[in-house]
Protein backbone atom coordinates (compact mmCIF):
# COMPACT_ATOMS: atom_id res chain seq x y z
CA UNK A 1 0.00 0.00 0.00
CA UNK A 2 1.35 3.37 -0.94
CA UNK A 3 2.06 5.54 1.95
CA UNK A 4 -0.71 8.08 2.94
CA UNK A 5 2.20 10.85 3.85
CA UNK A 6 5.99 11.41 3.40
CA UNK A 7 6.75 11.91 6.95
CA UNK A 8 10.86 12.57 5.63
CA UNK A 9 9.80 15.43 4.34
CA UNK A 10 7.59 16.56 7.13
CA UNK A 11 11.08 16.23 9.64
CA UNK A 12 12.65 18.28 7.01
CA UNK A 13 9.99 21.00 6.47
CA UNK A 14 9.77 21.22 10.22
CA UNK A 15 13.72 21.94 10.63
CA UNK A 16 13.48 24.41 7.53
CA UNK A 17 10.78 26.34 8.86
CA UNK A 18 11.80 26.47 12.47
CA UNK A 19 15.35 27.76 11.27
CA UNK A 20 13.70 30.58 9.60
CA UNK A 21 11.08 31.06 12.08
CA UNK A 22 8.47 30.12 9.80
CA UNK A 23 5.39 27.91 9.94
CA UNK A 24 4.53 24.79 7.87
CA UNK A 25 1.02 24.94 6.86
CA UNK A 26 -0.09 21.21 5.37
CA UNK A 27 -2.14 21.55 2.38
CA UNK A 28 -4.31 19.03 2.63
CA UNK A 29 -6.93 19.41 -0.16
CA UNK A 30 -8.40 16.37 -2.22
CA UNK A 31 -6.64 14.22 0.74
CA UNK A 32 -8.07 11.50 3.15
CA UNK A 33 -8.71 12.32 6.90
CA UNK A 34 -6.54 9.01 7.15
CA UNK A 35 -3.95 11.45 5.72
CA UNK A 36 -4.46 14.52 7.39
CA UNK A 37 -4.80 12.15 10.86
CA UNK A 38 -1.54 10.54 10.19
CA UNK A 39 0.26 13.88 10.17
CA UNK A 40 -1.20 15.32 12.98
CA UNK A 41 -0.13 12.63 14.87
CA UNK A 42 3.34 13.35 13.47
CA UNK A 43 2.56 16.73 15.26
CA UNK A 44 1.09 18.88 12.35
CA UNK A 45 -1.55 20.72 13.77
CA UNK A 46 -1.71 23.61 10.70
CA UNK A 47 -3.78 22.46 7.88
CA UNK A 48 -4.79 23.78 4.80
CA UNK A 49 -8.39 23.61 2.84
CA UNK A 50 -9.16 25.21 -0.51
CA UNK A 51 -13.27 23.78 -0.93
CA UNK A 52 -15.47 24.67 0.94
CA UNK A 53 -17.58 21.90 1.45
CA UNK A 54 -14.33 19.63 1.97
CA UNK A 55 -13.65 21.57 4.30
CA UNK A 56 -16.28 21.87 6.10
CA UNK A 57 -16.47 18.34 6.47
CA UNK A 58 -13.31 17.68 7.58
CA UNK A 59 -13.08 20.68 10.24
CA UNK A 60 -15.92 18.53 11.64
CA UNK A 61 -14.77 15.11 11.95
CA UNK A 62 -11.11 16.01 12.60
CA UNK A 63 -9.37 16.65 15.82
CA UNK A 64 -10.90 20.67 17.43
CA UNK A 65 -6.97 21.33 18.11
CA UNK A 66 -5.71 21.55 14.42
CA UNK A 67 -6.02 25.14 13.10
CA UNK A 68 -7.40 25.35 9.51
CA UNK A 69 -6.36 27.81 6.96
CA UNK A 70 -8.77 28.65 4.30
CA UNK A 71 -6.13 29.49 0.76
CA UNK A 72 -8.73 28.55 -1.83
CA UNK A 73 -10.52 31.45 -4.05
CA UNK A 74 -13.85 31.92 -1.69
CA UNK A 75 -16.96 33.22 -3.18
CA UNK A 76 -19.11 35.56 -1.13
CA UNK A 77 -22.21 33.19 -1.06
CA UNK A 78 -19.89 30.56 1.01
CA UNK A 79 -18.71 32.94 3.55
CA UNK A 80 -20.94 32.14 5.93
CA UNK A 81 -19.52 28.30 6.34
CA UNK A 82 -16.17 29.71 6.83
CA UNK A 83 -16.37 32.46 9.24
CA UNK A 84 -15.75 31.51 12.49
CA UNK A 85 -14.63 28.29 11.76
CA UNK A 86 -11.22 28.73 10.13
CA UNK A 87 -8.48 30.13 12.07
CA UNK A 88 -7.56 32.34 9.00
CA UNK A 89 -8.86 32.82 5.73
CA UNK A 90 -5.44 33.57 2.97
CA UNK A 91 -7.50 34.42 -0.11
CA UNK A 92 -8.91 37.76 0.87
CA UNK A 93 -9.25 39.13 -2.83
CA UNK A 94 -11.40 41.69 -3.38
CA UNK A 95 -13.43 44.47 -1.22
CA UNK A 96 -16.42 42.73 -1.51
CA UNK A 97 -15.97 39.69 0.03
CA UNK A 98 -13.46 41.65 3.06
CA UNK A 99 -17.29 43.40 3.82
CA UNK A 100 -18.97 40.05 3.54
CA UNK A 101 -16.33 38.65 5.75
CA UNK A 102 -16.47 41.63 8.12
CA UNK A 103 -20.57 41.71 8.20
CA UNK A 104 -20.61 37.70 8.79
CA UNK A 105 -17.89 37.82 11.22
CA UNK A 106 -20.19 40.55 13.06
CA UNK A 107 -23.09 38.70 12.78
CA UNK A 108 -21.65 35.39 15.07
CA UNK A 109 -20.19 38.12 17.15
CA UNK A 110 -16.61 37.26 16.44
CA UNK A 111 -13.57 38.66 14.83
CA UNK A 112 -11.87 36.78 11.68
CA UNK A 113 -8.18 36.80 10.94
CA UNK A 114 -7.74 37.27 7.40
CA UNK A 115 -4.71 37.77 4.44
CA UNK A 116 -4.77 40.11 1.71
CA UNK A 117 -4.16 38.21 -1.27
CA UNK A 118 -1.49 40.45 -3.51
CA UNK A 119 -1.93 39.53 -7.37
CA UNK A 120 2.52 38.76 -7.80
CA UNK A 121 2.08 36.37 -10.30
CA UNK A 122 2.35 37.33 -14.14
CA UNK A 123 -1.04 35.18 -14.70
CA UNK A 124 -4.12 36.88 -15.35
CA UNK A 125 -5.65 32.97 -13.91
CA UNK A 126 -4.40 33.67 -10.63
CA UNK A 127 -6.49 35.91 -7.74
CA UNK A 128 -5.70 38.96 -6.04
CA UNK A 129 -5.66 42.88 -5.07
CA UNK A 130 -3.06 45.42 -6.35
CA UNK A 131 -0.74 47.25 -4.09
CA UNK A 132 -3.08 50.27 -4.03
CA UNK A 133 -6.23 48.60 -3.32
CA UNK A 134 -4.66 46.77 -0.61
CA UNK A 135 -3.29 50.13 1.04
CA UNK A 136 -6.20 51.60 0.08
CA UNK A 137 -8.29 48.43 2.56
CA UNK A 138 -5.66 48.81 4.97
CA UNK A 139 -6.00 52.48 5.25
CA UNK A 140 -9.75 52.14 5.71
CA UNK A 141 -9.32 49.06 8.17
CA UNK A 142 -11.14 50.53 11.21
CA UNK A 143 -14.29 50.27 8.82
CA UNK A 144 -14.05 46.51 9.49
CA UNK A 145 -14.57 46.18 12.74
CA UNK A 146 -15.15 42.35 12.99
CA UNK A 147 -12.13 41.38 10.57
CA UNK A 148 -8.04 41.14 11.67
CA UNK A 149 -5.63 41.76 9.23
CA UNK A 150 -3.20 39.78 9.99
CA UNK A 151 -0.72 40.44 6.90
CA UNK A 152 -0.73 39.37 3.03
CA UNK A 153 -0.53 36.41 0.87
CA UNK A 154 0.49 35.46 -2.59
CA UNK A 155 1.26 32.63 -5.03
CA UNK A 156 4.26 33.22 -7.77
CA UNK A 157 4.02 33.06 -11.38
CA UNK A 158 4.45 28.97 -11.77
CA UNK A 159 7.60 29.00 -13.51
CA UNK A 160 11.23 27.85 -13.59
CA UNK A 161 12.64 30.62 -13.28
CA UNK A 162 13.96 31.57 -9.94
CA UNK A 163 14.81 34.80 -9.94
CA UNK A 164 11.19 35.78 -11.26
CA UNK A 165 10.12 34.27 -8.10
CA UNK A 166 12.46 35.76 -5.52
CA UNK A 167 11.44 39.11 -7.30
CA UNK A 168 7.32 38.21 -7.37
CA UNK A 169 8.11 37.13 -3.56
CA UNK A 170 10.06 39.65 -2.25
CA UNK A 171 7.24 42.43 -3.84
CA UNK A 172 4.81 40.38 -1.15
CA UNK A 173 7.56 41.67 1.73
CA UNK A 174 8.33 44.62 0.89
CA UNK A 175 4.41 45.96 0.75
CA UNK A 176 3.64 44.30 4.22
CA UNK A 177 7.03 46.42 6.06
CA UNK A 178 5.43 48.72 4.24
CA UNK A 179 1.75 48.69 5.39
CA UNK A 180 3.24 47.46 8.60
CA UNK A 181 5.03 50.55 9.39
CA UNK A 182 2.52 53.00 7.92
CA UNK A 183 -0.43 51.41 9.81
CA UNK A 184 0.10 49.28 12.74
CA UNK A 185 1.09 50.14 15.94
CA UNK A 186 1.60 47.03 17.57
CA UNK A 187 5.09 45.02 16.80
CA UNK A 188 3.63 41.50 16.36
CA UNK A 189 0.79 43.20 13.97
CA UNK A 190 0.62 42.64 10.13
CA UNK A 191 3.09 40.29 10.61
CA UNK A 192 2.07 37.54 8.62
CA UNK A 193 3.42 36.37 5.20
CA UNK A 194 2.16 33.42 3.15
CA UNK A 195 4.04 32.48 0.65
CA UNK A 196 5.68 29.61 -0.98
CA UNK A 197 4.54 25.90 -2.33
CA UNK A 198 5.98 22.96 -2.95
CA UNK A 199 8.08 24.11 -5.55
CA UNK A 200 9.03 27.21 -4.32
CA UNK A 201 9.17 27.22 -0.79
CA UNK A 202 13.13 27.65 -0.63
CA UNK A 203 12.86 30.98 -1.93
CA UNK A 204 10.01 32.26 -0.10
CA UNK A 205 11.88 31.19 3.10
CA UNK A 206 15.01 32.86 2.16
CA UNK A 207 13.20 36.18 1.63
CA UNK A 208 10.88 35.99 4.60
CA UNK A 209 7.90 34.20 4.26
CA UNK A 210 6.40 33.30 7.99
CA UNK A 211 4.11 30.20 6.72
CA UNK A 212 4.83 28.47 4.09
CA UNK A 213 1.64 26.45 2.40
CA UNK A 214 3.04 22.67 1.63
CA UNK A 215 1.05 20.33 -0.70
CA UNK A 216 2.54 17.87 -2.28
CA UNK A 217 5.35 17.71 -0.83
CA UNK A 218 3.92 16.59 2.33
CA UNK A 219 0.98 14.32 1.10
CA UNK A 220 2.19 13.22 -2.83
CA UNK A 221 0.82 14.65 -6.34
CA UNK A 222 -2.60 15.24 -6.12
CA UNK A 223 -4.68 13.39 -8.61
CA UNK A 224 -7.03 16.12 -9.21
CA UNK A 225 -6.00 19.88 -10.04
CA UNK A 226 -5.98 22.60 -7.21
C1 LIG B 1 -2.69 23.63 -3.51
C2 LIG B 1 -2.15 24.89 -2.94
C3 LIG B 1 -0.91 24.90 -2.27
C4 LIG B 1 0.00 23.69 -2.14
O1 LIG B 1 0.55 23.36 -3.38
P1 LIG B 1 1.69 22.24 -3.51
O2 LIG B 1 2.32 22.58 -4.80
O3 LIG B 1 0.98 20.93 -3.56
O4 LIG B 1 2.60 22.38 -2.36
C5 LIG B 1 -0.51 26.10 -1.70
N1 LIG B 1 -1.26 27.21 -1.79
C6 LIG B 1 -2.43 27.24 -2.45
C7 LIG B 1 -3.21 28.49 -2.51
C8 LIG B 1 -2.91 26.07 -3.03
O5 LIG B 1 -4.08 26.11 -3.69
Amino acid sequence: MEALIEAANWQQLIQETAAHHAQLIAVSKTKSNAAIQALYDLGQRDFGENYVQEFVSKQASLPKDICWHFIGHLQRNKVKQIVGIATVIHGVDSERLLQEINKEAAKKNCVQAVLLQYFIAQEETKFGLDAAEIEAIIAQKEQYAHVQFLGLMGMATHTTDQHQIKKEFEQVIQLKQHLKALYFKEAAAFSMASIGMSSDYTIALAVGATHIRIGSMLFGARTYPS
